[in-house]
C-alpha cells in the first residue's frame, strides 16, 4: 500500500509597482483574499492565488494525499506592502507551516513580483524560510505568474517552479494542476528535477495571442508533450513596474535530471523570445491621435487604457482617455471599471434613481489627471459584483453605474481590473450601442471583450502604468536591457541547480 503523502498548502502574492502611490496593506488582502488555515474546504471556490488546492483536494479525495491547508492570502496589485504587515503574513503562513507536522510536499500559490518596504522580493523571502522549516527532504513546488521576477535564490530553494503559460492568464488552474501531479512524482522519487535559466535582458509585455508569442508558446507546449525529459518549461515575461536586480524576461526550463537540455531548451527558447520581443508589443494609439482612430474604427471599440490598469498597481482612476475621446466628440462611452469609493458612497446615500451632481475620478494623484465635474443619474447598485478570470472568479463587491451627458461610468469601491463584460452587463449596459467601451485593463480584458468588440484599441496615456520605461525612476533594474539599452540581448544564467537526490 502506498503510504498517503502530507501536502501543506499556503499562498502570498501580490503583484507590486514600485513607483504606485497606492500602498498595500493588511486591509487590501482582507479586502481580495485572506482565508485562514483551514478555512477553506474540499468543496469551496479555491481562490486563484491558491490554485494548487483544487488538484491537493481531489488528490485528498481519491485517498492518495492528506492536505493541509494554511494561510491563503493575496490583493490586488498597488505598491510595496507595508513591512510590518508583510511580515505578520508571512510568519502566519510559516506557523501555519510548522503547525502542520512533519509533510512531504509543500505547495506555495505565490506570485514572483511582490515586494514589501525593504523587502525587494518577498517570494525569495518566504522560500529561504520555508526551507529552513522543513529542511533538505520535503519537497517545495511553487506556482507564479509570469509577471514575476526570476531569482536564483528561488529556484534554488524551491524543487519546481512553474509559471502560467496564457496572458490574459487563462491556464492558472491548468498550470496548477500540472505542478501538484509533478510534485508528487519527485515526492515518490519517480523524477529528479534539474533547472536552468536564459536572460533575455528585455522589459516588455507578451499577450500569448500576438501571433509570434502564440507560436512560441504552442511550441513550447508541444515539446513539452513530446520530449518525456523535460518537465516544464515557463516564460518569466517579467513585471517592468517592479524594481529588483532580476526584473526582465526570462526562460526557466525543468528537466529529469539532465542539465545540458534544460540550458539547451532554455538557451533556445529564450533567444527566440529575444528575437520576436519588438514586433509582439502593443503600439497603443497616443491621445492626440486617439479620436480619430476611435471615429474611424467598427463600434463598438473597446479602447484599452493600460496606463491606468489598477492589475499592475494603478489607481484606476484616470480621465485622460475619457476627456481625449469626448474632446473629439466620441459618444455614448462606456467606462469600467473606476476606482472611486468616496463617490461609490455618495451614491448609495442617494439611492437608485437619483440625480445629482457628482466629482467623480482623477483624485487619487497626480497621475490621475482632472475629476469629472457630472450630473449624473445613479442607474444601478450591485452589491456583489464579480469577474469571471483565469478559470476561476474575482471578487470585486458594491458597484455602481452612473450615467451622465452620454457617458455611462462603473464605479467601485475596491479597485479592481475590468476583466469581463460582466463590469457592465450586470448593470444592464448593452455594449452594443457603445461607441466606445473604455477598460481599466492592459490584456486581460481581452479573452472576454474580444467577442462583443467591434475594434479593440489600446491607448498610450500617461498614468502610473505608463510604457514608456525610460521615464520610470529605477534604482535596482540591471542593465544593459532591452529597449533602454537597445542591443541588449542577454545570455545563459549561471544558475543550473543539479538534482535534490533525495
Ligand atoms: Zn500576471
Amino acid at each position: 500500500m502506498i503510504r498517503r503523502l502530507r501536502v501543506f498548502v499556503g499562498a502570498l502574492g501580490a503583484e507590486v509597482n514600485a513607483f504606485s502611490p497606492i500602498p498595500l496593506d493588511r486591509a487590501a488582502f482582507e479586502a481580495l483574499w485572506l482565508l485562514e488555515a483551514g478555512e477553506i474546504g474540499p468543496d469551496d471556490e479555491v481562490p486563484l492565488i491558491a490554485a494548487p488546492l483544487r488538484r491537493a483536494f481531489a488528490l485528498q479525495a481519491a485517498g492518495e494525499i492528506d492536505v493541509i491547508q494554511g494561510l491563503c492570502v493575496g490583493a490586488q496589485p498597488g505598491g510595496p506592502i507595508a513591512l510590518a504587515d508583510y511580515l505578520a503574513l508571512r510568519d502566519q503562513l510559516l506557523a501555519d507551516l510548522a503547525a502542520a507536522g512533519p509533510v512531504d510536499i509543500v505547495l506555495l500559490g505565490l506570485h514572483g513580483a511582490t515586494a514589501a518596504e525593504g523587502i525587494p522580493h518577498c517570494e525569495s523571502d518566504i522560500l529561504a524560510m520555508v526551507r529552513a522549516a522543513v529542511g533538505r527532504k520535503p519537497v517545495i513546488a511553487v506556482l507564479y505568474d509570469p509577471h514575476c521576477h526570476l531569482t536564483r535564490s528561488v529556484l534554488a530553494d524551491a524543487d519546481l517552479v512553474f509559471a502560467y503559460k496564457e496572458y490574459p492568464h487563462d491556464d492558472i488552474f491548468d498550470v496548477a494542476d500540472t505542478l501538484v501531479d509533478d510534485a508528487l512524482r519527485v515526492a515518490r522519487g519517480d523524477i529528479d528535477p534539474v533547472v536552468a535559466a536564459y536572460d533575455c535582458a528585455t522589459l516588455g509585455t507578451f499577450k500569448t495571442q500576438r501571433p509570434a508569442m502564440r507560436a512560441l508558446v504552442d511550441d513550447i507546449s508541444a515539446r513539452v508533450r513530446s520530449d518525456p525529459r523535460l518537465i516544464d518549461i515557463s516564460i518569466a515575461h517579467g513585471f517592468p513596474w517592479g524594481d529588483h536586480e532580476d526584473t526582465g524576461a526570462r526562460v526557466w526550463v525543468t528537466t529529469n535530471g539532465d542539465a545540458a537540455l534544460a540550458q539547451d531548451v532554455a538557451a533556445e527558447f529564450g533567444s527566440r523570445l529575444v528575437a520576436i520581443r519588438d514586433v509582439v508589443q502593443d503600439r497603443g494609439v497616443k491621445l492626440d491621435a486617439l479620436g480619430g482612430a476611435v471615429a474611424a474604427a467598427r463600434r463598438p471599440v473597446v479602447v484599452a487604457d493600460s496606463a491606468d490598469n489598477p492589475g499592475g498597481g494603478a489607481p484606476s482612476d484616470a480621465t485622460y482617455v475619457i476627456d481625449a475621446l469626448r474632446q473629439a466628440g466620441i459618444g455614448p462611452i462606456a467606462v469600467g471599471l473606476i476606482w472611486d469609493p468616496g463617490a461609490v458612497a455618495l451614491c448609495v446615500a442617494a439611492g437608485e434613481g437619483a440625480r445629482m451632481p457628482l466629482r467623480v475620478a482623477g483624485k487619487a494623484c497626480e497621475l490621475s489627471g482632472r475629476p469629472l465635474d457630472l450630473d449624473v443619474e445613479v442607474v444601478k447598485i450591485v452589491d456583489d459584483l464579480d469577474m469571471p478570470f483565469g478559470g476561476g472568479r474575482w471578487p470585486v463587491g458594491r458597484a455602481v453605474r452612473v450615467d451622465a451627458e452620454g457617458l455611462t461610468l462603473i464605479l467601485c469601491e475596491r479597485r479592481t481590473q475590468c476583466f469581463a463584460t460582466e463590469a457592465f452587463t450586470r448593470f444592464g449596459v448593452d455594449l452594443a450601442r457603445m461607441h466606445a467601451v473604455i477598460v481599466k485593463s492592459t490584456g486581460h480584458f481581452e479573452t472576454s471583450f474580444r467577442p462583443v468588440a467591434g475594434t479593440i484599441v489600446p491607448a498610450r496615456g500617461p498614468g502610473v502604468l505608463a510604457d514608456d520605461f525610460s521615464l520610470l525612476p529605477y534604482r535596482r533594474l540591471s542593465r544593459p536591457v532591452w529597449p533602454l539599452d537597445p542591443t541588449a540581448k542577454g545570455g545563459p544564467l549561471p544558475w543550473t541547480f543539479e538534482a535534490r537526490s533525495r
